[in-house]
């Protein structure tokens, strides 16, 4: 008989600059197992009013709770949401102390960790010595850090970072061909994003088609408000779409994406606006919403329903430019398995992900247009019977996959 290691209660700690998203889940290692508890976002942190939606998950039920008044710091954050785990109509535990475990998502680990780990502070130094490359992040993430440990001092914390999975990117791949300095002395290169999530479902996919990882080569594709593509070969992610910065790859909600570098001296030069009004348009005002002023895909879908050209134009270019970057990753892993849609777009729109796959049959790629329409929360296959490379669509879980990075660093 297996002795089963104890169920561990992992909480899952994400913070933004103004938010605080929390997740509680009861992890069981030995069954690969798991149960969501209660989730929840603390939101305008800092503001007059602040809001905390907290949800207990029972099962199939949840209750939603929700609280309103001024939350001035992380911290008042971390007590309200540790109030509301513990509470006797909104709570699912009795005490903090059943809490195990802390994981922390952390955007931006640079080139120090290519592992999640347990928080010392070594971890916290690095966390900081990379707040350049993430100025809006990082900050937000160690305050996190700070609160948990103040609010739970005697449990591991362990931090998750959403670099660590592009770690194994080749230099030749990694690199800008700017001045070598600029890598050697600013660390200027590509980073990329959505670890967490290229993995969870990179890992499940392998479940799914049923070949060991380490001898898979897939191309996942994250399409949500952000956008980010990477080529895995045998379990270890080669490229990647996102660069330095979020902003890289293919165009999003309202992110350019890549785009000539030279448009920003030209535009500094003939309109008013300065580098940083710029970067707010680039990040900001661009992508999706800049070509038809939307950003949400079923807006964009039904104005494009009713005739709006602008619409169809951005569903045409966004279409286009994630093709365009399998087709790249297509050449850059010389075989593929599997296509692996995720988040938002990527799971629920079969229209565009009909679009991004249309023509493709020369690089072995075609979906089946039933299979793919149908709708489902589930992990499906999308492929024709006579497609060499496998489709699927194949929901994320990045609290999940936190959670699991906290019990192998743990075990
Ligand atoms: P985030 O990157 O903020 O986590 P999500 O993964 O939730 O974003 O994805 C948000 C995007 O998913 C939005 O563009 C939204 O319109 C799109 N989306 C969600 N549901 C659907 C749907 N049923 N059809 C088309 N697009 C959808």
């Amino acid at each position: 008989m297996t002795v089963q290691k104890e169920s561990m209660i992992v909480l899952i700690i994400n913070a933004g600059s103004s938010s605080l998203k929390y997740q509680l889940i009861n992890m069981h290692p030995d069954a690969h197992d798991h149960d969501v508890m209660a989730s929840g976002v603390v939101e305008r942190i800092g503001e007059s009013q602040g809001k905390l939606t907290h949800k207990k998950i029972s099962g199939q039920k949840n209750a939603k709770f929700i609280k309103e008044q001024q939350i001035n710091d992380h911290g008042i954050a971390m007590h309200l949401a540790a109030g509301m785990l513990t509470d006797k109509d909104a709570g699912v535990i009795s005490t903090i102390n059943e809490i195990d475990a802390v994981g922390h998502r952390v955007v931006q680990g640079g080139e120090n960790f290519n592992a999640s780990i347990l928080i010392d502070d070594d971890v916290k130094k690095a966390i900081r010595d990379n707040y350049p490359l993430a100025p809006l992040h990082n900050p937000p993430n160690l305050t996190g850090i700070e609160v948990a440990e103040s609010l739970f001092p005697s449990i591991p914390n362990i931090a998750v970072f959403d670099t660590e999975f592009h770690q194994t990117i080749p230099q030749k791949a990694f690199m800008y061909a700017l001045p070598y300095e600029f890598y050697e002395k600013f660390r200027v290169r590509r980073y990329g994003f959505h670890g967490t999530s290229h993995k969870f479902v990179s890992n499940s996919a392998a479940d799914l088609i049923k070949i060991n990882k380490e001898e898979l080569n897939l191309i996942t594709v994250h399409l949500g408000n952000g956008c980010s593509i990477c080529a895995i070969e045998k379990g270890r992610c080669v490229d990647t779409s996102m660069g330095m910065t979020p902003l890289a790859g293919v165009m999003m909600g309202t992110r350019t994406g890549d785009i000539d570098p030279a448009i920003q001296k030209y535009l500094i030069e003939y309109t008013n606006l300065n580098a940083e009004e710029l970067d707010n348009i680039f990040n900001k005002k661009s992508g999706l919403k800049g070509i038809c002023g939307m950003n949400d895909m079923r807006d964009i879908h039904s104005a494009a329903n009713r005739g709006n050209e602008r619409a169809q134009l951005a569903l045409e270019m966004f279409a286009y430019q994630v093709k365009k970057y399998i087709g790249a990753y297509v050449a850059v892993l010389g075989s593929v398995d599997g296509i692996i849609f995720t988040a938002g777009i990527g799971e629920n729109d079969t229209v565009t992900r009909e679009m991004i796959c249309s023509n493709l049959t020369g690089l072995g790629i075609e979906i089946d247009p039933s299979r793919n329409s149908e709708v489902s929360s589930e992990p499906r296959a999308i492929h024709s019977g006579s497609s060499k490379v496998q489709v699927w669509v194949v929901p994320t879980n990045e609290e999940l996959q936190i959670a699991r990075e906290v019990v192998n660093c743990l075990y």
